[in-house]
């Protein structure tokens, strides 16, 4: 077995383990494999151990590793801090985008999502960490924002996503995640989705509700930002 299909195995084991600690059924929860900073010949290892779904944080990198990986039916999510002017090759080139934390975004999005598509599933970012995070739309803003986002035409809002403030402190970590779940429960819209959890932090987000956690470091191994 491949250091990334071992990795894999054992999140996998991870993620049935905290399921089961809070009586979830498994199949509630997604993985979703966080692949910034690695080359295309390690999603391929993912592919064959069973991944669809891969989490890219920059475009032009996600782009050339896109170009690598056609022969893949591959599930794209993109996951990263959005500039209106990079709207356009997200809305044409993932199904998914976690980081939506502005409604000009979300509009240039729908607008650009090419019609022979399906919509674009939308997680709108919050930031339950206050001023310790500069990304992801305040809990006061979220209703709004949520409703808007909702009216969109080729938009599919699905739920929230949080990166709360890092901690090892189990409490800590439910006490976050807890509030993006009430969040999205105060919303009432029906939302099916909360992208939550990481390497670090997973089995207190699936406590709390998360149905994709974003893995990479636990399946991947440490990024090297000076390759990148
Ligand atoms: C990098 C990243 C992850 C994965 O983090 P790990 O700690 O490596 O599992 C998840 N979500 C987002 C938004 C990220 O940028």
């Amino acid at each position: 077995m491949s250091t990334i299909a071992g990795n894999i195995a054992q999140v996998e084991a991870r993620i049935r383990a905290a399921a089961e600690a809070v009586q979830r059924d498994v199949t509630s929860i997604h993985l979703l494999a966080v692949s910034k900073t690695k080359p295309a010949s390690a999603l391929r290892e993912a592919y064959a151990a069973g991944i669809r779904d891969f989490g890219e944080n920059y475009l032009q990198e996600a782009r050339a590793k896109q170009a690598q990986l056609t022969d893949l039916p591959l599930s794209w999510h993109f996951i990263g801090p959005i500039q209106s002017n990079k709207t356009r090759e997200i809305a044409e080139h993932f199904a998914w985008v976690h980081s939506v934390d502005r409604l000009k975004i979300a509009q240039r999005l729908s607008e650009q999502r090419p019609a022979d598509l399906p919509p674009l599933n939308i997680c709108i970012q919050v930031n339950v960490s206050g001023e310790a995070s500069k990304s992801g739309c305040t809990p006061e803003d979220l209703p709004a924002l949520a409703a808007a986002i909702q009216a969109l035409p080729r938009l599919t809002l699905r739920g929230l996503m949080a990166i709360p403030e890092p901690t090892e402190v189990r409490a800590e970590q439910d006490a976050a995640f807890a509030k993006v779940r009430s969040l999205q429960d105060s919303l009432n819209m029906g939302l099916d989705t909360l992208s939550m959890g990481m390497s670090h932090d997973l089995e207190s987000a699936i406590a709390q509700g998360a149905t994709w956690v974003r893995i990479g470091t636990a399946l991947f191994g440490a990024r090297d930002y000076g390759q990148a």
